[in-house]
């Protein structure tokens, strides 16, 4: 049985957030994570915003971290090697009712330290974003866009290179309080830790319950997303969000420009049972269209390219106004298990601040000694397609596999596919190429470019073809060959 001085369950933009920091300190460290990579779940799949911290009431968990991590992001970028824009934000009102409201949030964001907020009139906004019109609108310059999944990666990626064990495809079903220490039971063995963070999303009422009786319930809240083509990027510059209406505590269905160039539409906000249930479904795309005409009349219907959904985990019910704080804490039942409860919107965006705030609750447990040798490396040097011609000929001249294109729409190489797969996690599933350099992103959703990464990975990386997984442990994409194929 292997020991660990901390064990984190989650390998989301939390618990990557929580090893990277960790990784700083000489401690032994192991995350566990059920997927076939991180950011398998909620933290692949939201807006991207990084928030300002207008939404959140002062004083509360949501605010102080969003504002903090906010203010973490731009040298975490720079450090990481993942993109952040500054796009900023529009709160759009469409009436006087509305106005008030924006005035409510100014105020609001005010007092929680968010610097340059301004009401502006319609005109004003007109100009800037000729394709919106409203009557006034609140102005947020410190709100950004990232990838949210090329964070995570580029956290944990940067935590296994100063030490962290990630631990993919290893599902925590038990845990034990033994003396000091747990014991964690898992798919792949039983491991034993000092300390325990629970990182585990949405299903983080099930981690705690495995140990102690929860005096808490998470109501998932399903969002889904719509994604247009790139053609239609130029409709807005800045985010456009509507005023976030009264109930479920979510910020109504807004439009965003994405680090690549899409627009994304929505979320929705669907209070649901199964914790699991990702679905996207046909009512929910006709809603999110309409619901994003109202913010941005000149949206055209047949410009959607994809859908996926993300699932909030809210510890407060639709009844109760689906507002709940983000809940950090050590446990009083378990001591030593810290637990991340409720982590939903702007979880993302505070991610930097609450792994500070994890490390501190870990200092009163263990002393931490900075390690000397603690080394940053960038997780995204430039695509190919980012590439001048020059930089792009020097390239294939060195290695002709960055001649060859391997994903037509996105134009990824086959060098960096294989780069994409030589990862320091071990990720080797085809959403792990995905989100490390994008080929099957496109248009054509990897129509063209599936069959051309899967002999890659089973001539270059010997892997058997039907253990070749699109991203979960059970998501085999080939069952047993039809003809074995003949050498030329
Ligand atoms: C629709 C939507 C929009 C959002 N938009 C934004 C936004 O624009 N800006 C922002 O700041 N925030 C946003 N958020 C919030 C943000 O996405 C989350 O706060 C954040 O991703 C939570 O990260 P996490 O690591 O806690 O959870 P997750 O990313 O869900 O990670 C938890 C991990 O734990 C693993 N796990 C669970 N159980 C086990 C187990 N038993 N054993 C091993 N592994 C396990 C899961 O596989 C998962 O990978 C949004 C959320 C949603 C749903």
């Amino acid at each position: 049985m292997k020991n660990f001085h901390v064990a984190i369950i989650g390998g989301g933009v939390i618990g990557s957030a929580i090893a990277w920091e960790l990784s700083k300190y000489k401690l032994n460290v192991i995350v566990f994570e059920m997927g076939g990579d991180v950011a398998s779940a909620t933290s692949k799949a939201n807006s991207g915003v990084i928030h300002s911290g207008i939404n959140s009431p002062y004083g509360s968990l949501k605010a102080r971290f969003c504002v903090e991590g906010n203010k973490m992001f731009q040298s975490f970028s720079e450090k990481l090697g993942f993109p952040v824009k500054w796009v900023g934000k529009y709160v759009i009102a469409k009436n006087k009712d509305e106005t008030k409201e924006l005035e409510r949030l100014k105020k609001v964001g005010i007092k929680n330290g968010v610097a340059g907020l301004e009401i502006i009139d319609g005109f004003e906004v007109k100009n800037k974003e000729p394709n919106v019109s409203c009557l006034e609108a609140l102005w947020v310059p410190t709100a950004g866009i990232t990838l949210p999944y090329e964070m995570t990666i580029a956290l944990a990626e940067n935590a296994v290179i100063n030490g962290v064990n990630f631990s993919l495809e290893t599902r925590v079903i038990n845990l034990k309080k033994e003396n000091d220490s747990f014991s964690i039971e898992t798919n792949k063995g039983t491991f034993r830790n000092d300390l325990l963070i629970n990182a585990a999303g949405v299903n983080c009422r099930d981690i705690v319950s495995m140990i102690e009786e929860p005096e808490f319930n998470v109501y998932p809240c399903r969002g889904e997303y719509l994604v247009l083509d790139k053609n239609y990027h130029n409709l807005i510059n800045a985010m456009i969000y509507p005023v976030p209406p009264k109930k479920q505590g979510v910020l109504g269905v807004h439009v965003t420009p994405t680090i690549e160039g899409n627009l994304l539409l929505g979320p929705s906000a669907e209070f649901i049972d199964d914790l699991a249930d990702k679905r996207t479904t046909k009512k929910m795309m006709k809603t999110l269209m309409k619901e994003a005409k109202v913010i941005l009349p000149n949206l055209p219907d047949n410009a959607v390219i994809n859908a996926y959904s993300g699932i909030r985990c809210k510890l407060a019910s639709l009844e109760d106004g689906g507002w709940a704080d983000f809940r950090v804490e050590e446990s009083k039942q378990t001591p030593a298990m810290i637990n991340l409860l409720g982590i939903e919107s702007p979880g993302l965006t505070a991610a930097p601040a609450i792994a500070k705030e994890v490390a501190k609750m870990i200092s009163k447990h263990i002393k931490l000694e900075t390690k000397n040798n603690f080394k940053t490396w960038k997780f995204r040097e430039k695509r190919f397609q980012e590439m001048t011609q020059k930089e792009q000929s020097k390239m294939i001249e060195k290695d002709e596999r960055w001649g060859r294109i391997v994903c037509r729409c996105e134009h990824v190489t086959e060098a960096e596919v294989i780069e994409a797969l030589s990862n320091s996690l071990g990720a080797k599933t085809l959403s792990s190429v995905r989100y490390r350099c994008r080929a099957g992103m496109g248009r054509c959703k990897g129509g063209f470019c599936t069959q051309h990464i899967v002999r890659i990975m089973e001539n270059q990386f010997n892997m058997d073809v039907n253990d070749i997984k699109l991203n979960s442990p059970f998501s085999n994409l080939f069952h047993g060959r039809t003809r074995e194929v003949e050498d030329d």
